[in-house]
């Protein structure tokens, strides 16, 4: 209550026994003396004529040193300063004065202090003098605010609330009416007994003590009594409150009528709070969110945590009181959760408090939609700004350690799981050119590009939730000037190791490596010389089309072949060839239908892919298409050019692409016997292929139990050294009657029949064997051994390595395991687990065939692979085709680029080797040193080579 008054005290002593007139003035001295509360007199010059021991006290200065001197110069107000001379002249009129205002002590600190100020009238009426008394309202102060704060909250609050102050009721809430019975002027002033039920005193002190202690109590069930006498079961809330020096408690209290619906809810949130083993926290507050991501019912301990009523919460959107840079983290947990693809996803925000304050929360979310008792999303919240807080003291250690990591040309981070950056290493500027300092405190997904925003926050969040402590992410960053750059993060989570509070992430770039990859990755689908889709992308699409094309349709592939093309080479040159080309596939791409697409096969064969074809008519009026298109001659330099070509068509089924590629082929080549010009149709000739394939199944089954399949080995060369490194374990069959059978006839019969398996292990078991031996008798050499899908698809393959390994005592790093593409992509989740175990096992993979395959990109980032052979098909044009040095020489430096080793396969002549070494590829296999030989041979083929 501030402002003037019309009370004063007046010497004409009204109320008194005249006996005490004779002690009055020693009585009134020792009073003075004794308060606690400063007392100043002031005459009406503004001189001290009285100062208190209590106003030394509090304002710092001595009766001495004050008495005689003006107020003014002692008490020094930093507040008020503009009133303080009306205010003076008020009681120099005989007003009162009563106030708070700010004051500085003698010792230069402020104390926030309550005067009131009176006139004191001599017996004619006149202001005589001006006492002031003075109380110090640092402790008041701010405990008065919280009550405030309590009474705002009781008033606010549809539950019942009381509040305590020293165990005694200060306020009582319209609802506690309501619930208890009593009125506010019956409680209000009262200690608590009188609503708790006599069996129940001996916990309601407890509880007294508990919340005394600074222990806040959730959701407790206990019971009350009304004012009628009933008892009523009761969910009881409550949360200490300290004024500012921790001398007196006030709490807060939340009674709520633990019957009806909420009873149920509630029950429901506590149970699940519970089994989150979280309840036990005193800062926990519970929610239901709605599906469409809105607070359907809220615990009441928001009330006492954050401030804010139920009312004030629900209906709100989930996102109301959470920080803005934190807000898109929570949506995407909460869309993680909603979606169901991970169980209890975790979140780290800010939230605003009815008082302004951000504090910290670390909420846990759980889907309970389908349950029919809460049908929501429940989210358990507790409060973490202590741990945050602390968490931000630990400046200190980061700079230690930060003299470590800056000598790295790494990135090192440190973040918090909200993704906000507590600390980087000055090597990002060299990195992004973004300046260190400017981080800390901003978001690190902000660093992403913000296409891959999105994809980066749910991976973030989904990782927080999973138990794995390591994740590593590539992601686009956007460096100072606004350049992509690709970068590779590994990222620790150490939030919960007390010596590193937080996730520790270590950044590389790797955009070279990237665009690298990216390149080989457009190598591998597009024909570059004309753009169109490769054989790799037909193959794709062709099993795309054969997946979705409908039972009365078809696919087809129609192989257009041009008759004489290396005339055309030899005429008028390569340049000219590849005109050609490029003529044809834009004239053919032209006239086809959306549902046929042109494809480049190989140097001069294109294929058309048929997706959805009616029948055998349908297709070869698409060939008739193409025809026609190249019926018009070419003009190339002048010269008159006109392309021939020969078809071969293949419709499904077959539904394997490959079978049906195969067939177009066959077809085609059949055209090229029968003359040029012609197109030809694969004619089935089922009953003789599976009368040929039974016949070698079962020549095949006695081959494998007689062992008549043996091991022959070709040496992998180092070509820089010339030495022989490894050998490539190849599978011979020396037919009794017919001679050799080749391998590429007897593997897919075996693959077929399921034999392929047993073939594996007795190759694999003879090869670890005979590199035993080679090792005793003084020659190391790394040995490899092909395995196929079926094995690769086999979760106990590692361990039929590892037996065949021990059999023989050959250290694991001395195997290479060669995979293709087609084997892995067979089941490409059970072929990745595999190959991780064997490699974790110390033996190595090598990709065959590379260049042939798919999708060799995305492959090679998902397998353990450490070396990849390049397909012969590729070598054995070296030197000769441009095309094929243009193919090798990308995927050499691209892979070389991406860090494997490469091995060249199918080398023939010394000029191939010699182009590969110039390349870069370190090893070569091939005719030129030596054809698989018997494993008794081939020291001695080493030698003979070797010299
Ligand atoms: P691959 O794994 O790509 O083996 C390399 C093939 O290229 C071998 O054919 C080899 O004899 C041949 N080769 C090596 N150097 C040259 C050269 O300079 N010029 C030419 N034109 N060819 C060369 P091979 O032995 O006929 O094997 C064919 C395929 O059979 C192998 O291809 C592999 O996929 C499969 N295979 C062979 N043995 C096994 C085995 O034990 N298990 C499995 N699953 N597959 C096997
Ligand atoms: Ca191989
Ligand atoms: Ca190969």
């Amino acid at each position: 209550m501030e402002g003037m008054r019309g009370d004063s005290i007046r010497l004409s002593r009204t109320v008194r026994q005249g006996s005490l007139d004779d002690v009055l003035p020693q009585l009134l001295d020792g009073l003075v003396a004794a308060v606690d509360t400063a007392i100043i007199v002031v005459g009406t010059d503004g001189t001290v004529e009285l100062w208190n021991d209590a106003a030394e006290q509090l304002y710092g200065w001595s009766a001495v040193e004050a008495i005689g001197e003006p107020v003014g110069d002692l008490i020094v107000p930093v507040s008020h300063q503009a009133e303080g001379h009306e205010i003076f002249e008020g009681l120099r009129q005989g007003h009162s004065w009563e106030g708070t205002f700010l004051c500085r002590r003698r010792d230069g600190t402020l104390v926030p202090i309550q005067v009131t100020d009176v006139p004191i009238l001599a017996p004619d009426g006149s202001v005589r003098a001006i006492a002031g008394l003075s109380r110090d309202l640092t402790d008041v102060l701010s405990a008065d605010r919280d009550i405030r704060a309590m009474r705002a909250i009781a008033e606010a609050s549809a539950d019942a609330v009381m509040t305590l102050s020293g165990g005694r009721i200060a306020t009582w809430s319209a609802p506690a009416q309501r619930l208890l019975g009593w009125t506010a002027d019956e409680a209000v002033g009262n200690e608590i007994w009188f609503t708790v039920p006599d069996d129940l005193r001996e916990e309601a002190a407890h509880l007294l003590e508990r919340i005394a202690a600074g222990e806040a109590i959730v959701a407790l069930r206990t019971e009350r009594v009304a004012k009628d006498g009933t008892r009523l079961p009761v969910h009881l809330d409550s949360a200490p409150v300290f004024d500012a020096a921790r001398q007196t408690w006030v709490g807060v209290v939340t009674m709520r009528d633990a019957r009806g619906r909420d009873e149920v809810i509630e029950a429901a949130l506590v149970a699940e709070a519970r089994s989150n083993l979280l309840l036990a926290r005193s800062s926990e507050t519970v929610y239901i969110l709605e599906a469409d991501g809105t607070v359907r019912t809220t615990s009441s301990a928001v009330e006492h945590v954050l401030g804010y009523s139920a009312d004030e919460l629900e209906g709100r959107y989930l996102t109301a009181l959470i920080h803005p840079d934190d807000a898109a983290m929570a949506q995407a947990t909460f869309d993680a959760c909603l979606a169901g693809d991970i169980d209890h996803p975790q979140v780290l925000y800010r939230r605003l408090t009815a008082s302004g304050e951000w504090t910290w929360a670390e909420a846990t979310l759980t889907n309970l939609l389908a349950d029919p008792v809460v049908g929501g999303i429940v989210v358990n919240v507790r409060d973490v700004t202590e741990r945050e807080n602390a968490l931000a003291g630990l400046v200190e250690r980061e700079a230690r350690l930060s003299a470590v990591v800056s000598r790295s040309s790494d990135v090192a981070m440190f973040f918090r799981r909200d993704g906000v950056i507590e600390w980087v290493s000055p090597a990002i500027t060299a990195a992004l050119g973004i300046d260190a300092e400017s981080l800390p405190g901003t978001s690190a997904i902000d660093l992403v590009h913000p296409d891959d925003r999105r994809a980066a926050l749910r991976q973030f969040v989904d990782w927080l939730a999973s138990p794995t402590d390591q994740v590593r992410v590539e992601y686009r960053f956007l460096d100072a000037e606004g350049r992509t750059r690709w970068v590779e993060q590994v990222a620790t989570d150490l939030v919960d190791d007390p010596s590193v509070g937080y996730i520790v992430a270590n950044l590389r770039d790797v955009t070279e490596r990237r665009e690298a990859h990216d390149e080989l990755a457009r190598l591998a689908l597009v024909d570059e010389l004309t753009e169109l889709p490769n054989r790799n992308a037909l193959r794709e699409l062709g099993r795309c089309a054969l997946e979705s094309v409908a039972a009365d349709r078809c696919c087809a592939i129609v192989f257009v072949d041009v008759d004489d093309f290396s005339d055309v080479n030899d005429a008028l040159g390569h340049l000219a060839g590849d005109e050609l080309l490029v003529g044809m596939a834009r004239r053919i791409s032209d006239v086809l239908p959306d549902e046929a697409t042109l494809t480049r096969f190989g140097s001069d064969q294109f294929a058309v892919l048929c997706s959805d074809v009616a029948d055998l008519p349908a297709c070869l009026t698409i060939a008739g298409l193409v025809r026609s298109a190249l019926d018009a001659p070419f003009v190339i330099d002048r010269n008159e050019v006109v392309a021939a070509v020969s078809l071969g068509v293949a419709l499904s089924p077959p539904d394997d692409i490959d079978v049906l590629i195969r067939r177009a082929d066959v077809a085609l080549n059949r055209a090229k016997k029968a003359g040029r010009g012609r197109t030809v149709v694969f004619e089935r000739e089922q009953g003789a292929e599976s009368v040929r394939r039974l016949h070698y199944a079962s020549e095949l089954r006695r081959a494998l139990a007689n062992g008549d399949i043996v091991a022959h080995y070709q040496p992998v060369v180092d070509l820089a050294t010339g030495r022989t490194v490894a050998v490539e374990a190849l599978a011979r069959w020396d037919h009794p009657d017919l001679g050799p059978i080749a391998p590429d006839v007897f593997i897919p019969v075996a693959e077929s029949t399921g034999m392929i398996a047993d073939l594996g292990t007795q190759i694999l078991d003879q090869a670890c064997r005979d590199a035993a031996e080679w090792q005793r008798r003084g020659r190391r050499l790394q040995v490899a051994v092909n395995a196929s899908a079926v094995q690769l698809t086999d979760l106990a393959f590692p361990d039929l390595v590892a037996a065949a390994l021990a059999a023989a005592g050959l250290p694991a790093d001395q195997l290479t395991i060669e995979i293709t593409e087609t084997a892995a992509m067979r089941d490409l989740s059970v072929a990745s687990q595999v190959l991780t175990t064997l490699r974790s096992r110390g033996i190595a993979i090598s990709l065959d065939d590379f260049g042939t395959g798919y999708s060799s990109l995305s492959l090679l980032k998902r397998l353990p692979v450490s070396a990849l052979k390049v397909d012969r098909s590729f070598v054995s044009g070296l030197g000769t085709s441009d095309e094929d040095d243009q193919i090798v020489t990308g995927v050499v430096s691209l892979a070389l680029a991406l860090g494997f080793y490469v091995v060249g396969e199918g080398v023939e002549s010394i000029e191939q080797a010699e182009l590969l070494q110039r390349l870069g590829c370190q090893l070569g296999q091939g005719y030129l040193w030596s054809p698989a030989v018997a494993a008794d041979d081939l020291l001695a083929t080493i030698a003979s080579f070797e010299e």
